[in-house]
């Protein structure tokens, strides 16, 4: 599938000749597009000698060209999915319903809630699909539906 691409330099500052003044253009953000991401790159840097421009995006940074930048060519900024949260909260990945991204010990993770036993945990990105189920839970999976205590005694089906 093509990545829908578009981006709006028109924050930017120009000259005469309508070419964007990078060196001017520290701090200035500009909205984007790039297949599921959106939203607005932030410049960070630019180095006149290589060309280049130092953009941001959330926790993303990367060093693009600046003909990559003006046709949104992006693919170095977000090669890395593995360094990104994967999953948004309300998808349930793996049996288990993602109830919010989080950090643990500087590792990617997620809150979930299992939607087989209700148990309320957290995960490693990395452990979340590497187990039937990551539910820390996951041995009591199959025994039918039983009030868990540490759940708030709340019956779950
Ligand atoms: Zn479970």
């Amino acid at each position: 599938m093509k990545t829908q691409k578009s981006i709006d330099l028109s924050r930017l500052k120009t000259n005469k000749q309508g070419e964007i003044l990078w060196a001017e253009s520290a701090g200035k953000t500009v909205p984007f597009q790039f297949g599921e991401h959106s939203g607005e790159l932030t410049i960070i840097d630019y180095n006149a000698r290589k060309h280049i421009v130092e953009v941001q995006f959330g926790e993303l940074k990367a060093w693009l060209g600046v003909t990559k930048i003006y046709y949104c060519n992006l693919e170095k900024l977000f090669k890395t999915t593995t360094k990104q949260f994967l999953y948004e909260p309300g998808e349930v990945v793996n049996g288990l319903q993602i109830t919010a991204q989080i950090w643990l010990d500087k590792e990617r993770g997620y809150a979930y809630k299992c939607t087989v036993c209700g148990h309320e945990g957290t995960v490693l990105q990395t452990k979340l699909k590497q187990l039937n189920t990551g539910c820390a839970r996951w041995k009591q999976h199959g025994k039918g539906t039983q009030d868990n205590p540490e759940n708030g005694g709340e019956n779950v089906v």
